[in-house]
C-alpha cells in the first residue's frame, strides 16, 4: 500500500482521549520486545515514528497512529514485562478488557508473536480474550528473518497449536527487517475495512 501520510496522534491513557472520528482501528498486541514498534514503522515506511524502545511499565497507554487519514493502528502496551507491579498488571487487564469489549471502531486485533518461540501464557490469555469478545484476530508471526525459511511451516504450526488457533482467524508471516508480509497485512487490513 502506498503511504501518503502517517501521523502519531496520541498516547491515550483514558478512554475520553481515544479519537472520536470513528475511523476503523486495528490494534496490535504482544509481549514487550516482540517487535510491535518495528512492525508499525515497517508498515508505514518510517524509521522511527513508533518508538522502537518500548516503554515498559506504561501499562495503560494506547498509542494511536493514523495512516492515510483512513485507518488507525493502535499500539497496545507490551505485556509480560517482568518488572511491572501487580497493580500495574491489573490496570493493564482492566484497560484492555474495557477496550476490547467497548471499542466500537475496533475491527481486528493483530496478535504479534515471535516466530522462534512458543506463545507465552499472556499471548494465550490475550487470544482467549479476543475469542471471548468475538474480535477478529490476525496472528502475525514476526522476526521471520531470524529462522530459516524451511522452518517456517513447523514454527507456524506449533504456534497455532499452542494458541488453539481458530480456522476463521488469519495469519501473516512477517519480518520488519526484510518487509516480508507487509503488503499481505495491508491487503488484509483493507479487506477487513471494506467488509
Ligand atoms: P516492541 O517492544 O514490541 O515494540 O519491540 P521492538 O520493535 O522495539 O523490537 C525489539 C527488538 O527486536 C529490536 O531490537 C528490533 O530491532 C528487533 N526486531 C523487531 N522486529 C524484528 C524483525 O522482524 N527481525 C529482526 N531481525 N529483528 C527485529
Amino acid at each position: 500500500m502506498k503511504i501518503m501520510n502517517a501521523e502519531f496522534i496520541i498516547s491515550a491513557v483514558r478512554p475520553d482521549q481515544y479519537p472520536d472520528d470513528a475511523l476503523p482501528e486495528f490494534a496490535l498486541a504482544g509481549r514487550s520486545n516482540v517487535g510491535k514498534s518495528s512492525l508499525i514503522n515497517r508498515m508505514i515506511n518510517r524509521k522511527n515514528l513508533a518508538r522502537t524502545s518500548s516503554q515498559p511499565g506504561k501499562t495503560q497507554q494506547l498509542n494511536y497512529y493514523r495512516v492515510n487519514d483512513s485507518v488507525y493502528l493502535v499500539d497496545f502496551p507490551g505485556y509480560g514485562y517482568a518488572k511491572v507491579s501487580k497493580v500495574q498488571r491489573q490496570q493493564f487487564g482492566t484497560m484492555i478488557e474495557t477496550f476490547l469489549s467497548d471499542r466500537e471502531p475496533l475491527r481486528m486485533v493483530l496478535l504479534i508473536v515471535d516466530i522462534r518461540h512458543a506463545p507465552s501464557k499472556d499471548d494465550i490469555l490475550m487470544y482467549d480474550w479476543l475469542k471471548h469478545y468475538e474480535i477478529p484476530v490476525c496472528v502475525v508471526t514476526t522476526k521471520a528473518d531470524k529462522v530459516p525459511k524451511s522452518q517456517w511451516p513447523k514454527q507456524v504450526k506449533m504456534i497455532k497449536q499452542e494458541l488453539s488457533f481458530h480456522p476463521e482467524d488469519r495469519h501473516v508471516l512477517f519480518s520488519s527487517e526484510t518487509g516480508l508480509g507487509r503488503e499481505e497485512l495491508w491487503d488484509l487490513i483493507n479487506e477487513v475495512i471494506e467488509q
